[in-house]
């Protein structure tokens, strides 16, 4: 069985959500915007780190399909090109994203690397894995959205599946985009009474007063490494203990779910409370379609 680290991150942050999606097969009609965003950043960086600032430019038309959002991504790419012009971190593969596989505990744990580099680090050549973010969150330093990325399961993960090559690494290197969403620009030109239009340019010209890009290294040790591994086994075990149960009464579930308050209050009762953290992602599955289940009921 194949239970890739994305699936426990899914399934810790909203179960239900995971059951309808990869038990009972349902997918969001249109793909999230802040998930194509994020994709379109993965798309310039790369081009960025294989081509240089000047063709990377060039290049935004063809990877932003809104206006708006290549404006932003110029600011962006000229901001993040001034910061880290002198410190790249070629890949070491063609074609950034790195896929793998790993045994562990008798599952097979699979997921893609953005970026893997190498680099001195302490007088030893490293691997260093690169994982690239988009937020509208505030990433100055002392932001809080640091430390949760620093609990982030997914690097423990890549760290594991370099440590099992024989790789020395331990290294994983955050490089975090801050999206200057629609609703920032809104808001702050609804803060300076300044037509969005005129804010828009007005932010171009001034580069922002905040932090756009990051970079931060953050170290996994081996005892991070194993917390990942049993805890990773443990949301595997409980999942599958849920869909059995669930999968025994799914013909006489209640389909139509009124409020409940001890649910995540937006989508009413729900089957999952005794395994929820109510961080509920829910509200893209609102449209749906009926696709192929990964995990389909027996
Ligand atoms: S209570 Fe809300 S957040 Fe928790 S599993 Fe149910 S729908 Fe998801």
């Amino acid at each position: 069985m194949k239970w890739s680290v994305s699936d426990s991150s899914e399934w810790k942050l909203c179960p239900r959500k995971f059951y309808y999606k990869k038990v009972l097969g349902y997918e969001p009609l249109e793909t999230p915007k802040h998930f194509v965003l994020g994709n379109q950043y993965d798309s310039l960086l790369e081009f960025w780190d294989k081509h240089g600032y000047e063709k990377a430019v060039a290049q935004i038309p063809a990877i932003f399909t809104e206006d708006h959002d290549a404006e932003d991504a110029k600011l962006i790419l000229s901001v993040f090109n001034k910061k880290f012009k002198d410190e790249p971190l070629p890949p070491v593969k063609d074609g950034n994203q790195v896929g793998f596989g790993i045994e562990r505990n008798g599952i097979r744990v699979t997921g893609y690397l953005d970026k893997l580099t190498q680099k001195e680090i302490s007088g030893e050549s490293q691997f260093v894995v690169v994982e690239r973010k988009t937020t509208s969150d505030p990433i100055e330093e002392t932001s809080v959205y640091w430390d949760r990325l620093d609990l982030d399961p997914q690097i423990r993960c890549y760290v594991s599946f370099l440590k099992s090559k024989g790789w020395p690494s331990g290294w994983v290197c955050y490089e975090v985009i801050r999206k200057l969403s629609s609703n920032y620009h809104a808001s702050l030109s609804n803060k300076y009474s300044i037509p969005i239009d005129q804010y828009r340019s007005l932010l171009s010209q001034l580069k922002l007063n905040k932090t756009l890009v990051a970079r931060k290294w953050i170290y996994v040790s081996q005892e991070m490494v194993d917390e990942f591994d049993a805890e990773h086994f443990q949301t595997y075990q409980m999942f599958n203990v849920v869909k059995e149960n669930l999968a025994k009464e799914e013909e006489s579930r209640e389909r139509d779910f009124v409020k409940h308050e001890k649910s995540c209050n937006a989508f009413g009762k729900c089957d999952f409370l005794e395994v929820c953290k109510k961080q509920c992602r829910l509200g893209d599955l609102n449209k749906f379609k009926k696709g192929e289940p990964r995990f389909p009921i027996a």
